[in-house]
């Protein structure tokens, strides 16, 4: 750990929802905490108890559409779980702080969910402040369990430290703003000798409106933090080892991954390794601040390590991962329609509907362009790209639309893959001895990633094929 002489070295540790799911996970991570906080100053952060932030937003669609009865056993079941909590670890003084607190949080859910119903529709702007008040709750209560403990400690709202754009529901951070904000409102708390417990997911527009960053966006929290305070790590603590090599459902002898570097982590988290939300690194990327994962199940395994760049430099890949159900999409221009004219306008398509792709390719000869979809973009794009080319289709400019359904598709990630001749070829001879088709294949000029498609029902086998051939 780098540390400046004779200061304690800076650790924001973000806790997620399993982390703090019940109240022998919360006595967990009071433990943890205070066993650190002896060799270093700790700030946390905290996602809701796991579950909740669902339980939440279904409450909340169901008021809108005018019942006015499933959120009055969502309160009760919301009070009893972190009423369990406050009985088992706080002190009858403690209680009698927090009760109060946590009563405010769940009348806010009442009043929020009773609008909703009187006027049929929730907000995306309404949505944030009620999707993330189960934040405001888990934080309060992990505040003063750590007091119970006899840590010093203080909750804070992340709504006075992150400053957000108005994009409700995936706010991005102006970190310009959030920056001197953090460091100055959690100082305030540091100096006292209290440990800042702030609430994941959420943060406020410049006028103080709540926002939150995505779903799962607490690993977001930490990292922002983190790089506001310019911390010597991030740990973010989660219910895994660390990063696996593949799926362990898909790869029974997969393994943990010691140390990738910080673009590795970005592919294998955009490409639905749940461990990592995708933003995650972005935030502590310039001050190179290395971010660890960690299981509060077992602390005393040291996790995977994210950071610049990778220090052994091995060739060949690191880890595979994949989305099993996907979609393949062709369209076809015909010699009138440009190949640029065609994509601009299935790409500017693709921007409306707020849609990412998980892989691209291009045929030379004809106008065709293929891209991957995760299923639930599907029909939005399908809609919208029949709309836009209705004409020429009409005309048979372009062709009709082709979606191959039930695609998987595999990426292999190493940013020691560049510049080694033979990777592409191992892994596609490693699947042809087992008789895997490869639908489609894309690598860009970076060598980080190579993407291709397959079955959805072979998905486990080419997993597994890439996996023996690297010998991860
Ligand atoms: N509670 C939020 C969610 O479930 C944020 C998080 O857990 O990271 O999405
Ligand atoms: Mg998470």
């Amino acid at each position: 750990m780098t540390q400046s002489k004779g200061k304690k070295p800076l650790i924001v540790m973000k806790f997620g929802g399993t982390s703090v799911g019940n109240p022998e996970r919360i006595k967990g991570v009071g433990e943890i905490v205070a066993d650190h906080a002896e060799r270093a100053e700790v700030v946390v952060v905290v996602s809701a108890m796991g579950g909740v932030t669902d339980t939440l937003i279904r409450a909340a669609n169901q008021a809108a559409r005018g019942d006015r009865e499933h959120w009055k056993s969502v309160r009760q079941d919301l009070a009893r779980k972190h009423r369990e909590v406050a009985d088992q670890l706080l002190t009858a003084a403690e209680q009698a702080e927090v009760l109060p607190q946590l009563a405010e949080q769940l009348s806010n859910f009442e009043n929020l969910c009773s609008g909703f119903s009187l006027v049929r529709e929730v907000t995306p702007r309404a949505m944030d402040t009620l999707s993330s008040l189960v934040e405001v709750m888990s934080a309060t209560l992990v505040a003063a369990v750590l007091r119970s403990v006899g840590q010093a400690a203080e909750a804070v709202d992340a709504t006075e430290l992150i400053v957000t754009d108005d994009n409700f529901g995936s706010a991005a951070p102006i970190f310009d703003e959030t920056n001197p904000k953090t460091k100055q409102r959690l100082a305030a708390v540091r100096k006292k000798g209290a440990i800042p417990v702030v609430t994941g997911f959420r943060g406020a527009t410049r006028e103080g409106l709540c926002t939150t960053l995505g779903r799962g966006g607490s690993d977001y929290s930490g990292t922002i933090v983190g790089g506001a305070l310019e911390a010597d790590e991030v740990w973010i603590w989660t219910d895994v080892d660390g990063v696996m090599t593949a799926d362990p459902r898909l790869v029974p002898n997969s393994r943990i991954i010691p140390e990738i570097s910080y673009r590795e982590a970005i592919e294998l988290s955009f490409f639905g390794a749940k461990v990592l939300h995708p933003k995650t690194i972005q935030p502590v990327m310039k001050k190179k601040i290395p971010v660890w994962i960690k299981n509060s199940f077992n602390p005393s395994c040291p996790g995977t390590k994210i950071v610049p760049l990778p220090t052994d430099r091995t060739p060949g890949v690191k880890a595979i991962t994949s989305v099993s159900s996907a979609n393949l999409v062709t369209i076809s221009g015909r010699d009138t329609l440009s190949f640029p004219r065609l994509a601009t306008r299935v790409f500017n398509g693709l921007h409306l509907e707020d849609v990412s792709t998980l892989m691209v390719t291009q045929s030379s000869a004809d106008n065709v362009l293929c891209f991957a979809l995760h299923d639930a973009d599907l029909p939005r794009v399908r809609a919208r790209l029949e709309k836009t080319f209705e004409l020429e289709m009409l005309h048979e400019y372009v062709g009709t639309l082709e979606v191959m359904p039930k695609i998987a598709i595999i990426v292999a990630v190493g940013e020691n893959m560049k510049g080694t001749p033979g990777i592409a070829g191992r892994a596609f001879s490693a699947l042809g001895k087992k008789g895997i088709n490869i639908i489609a294949i894309a690598q860009g000029s970076s060598e980080l990633s190579i993407s291709f498609a397959v079955k959805s029902s072979d998905v486990k086998e080419a997993v597994k094929a890439i996996h023996d051939e690297f010998q991860l």
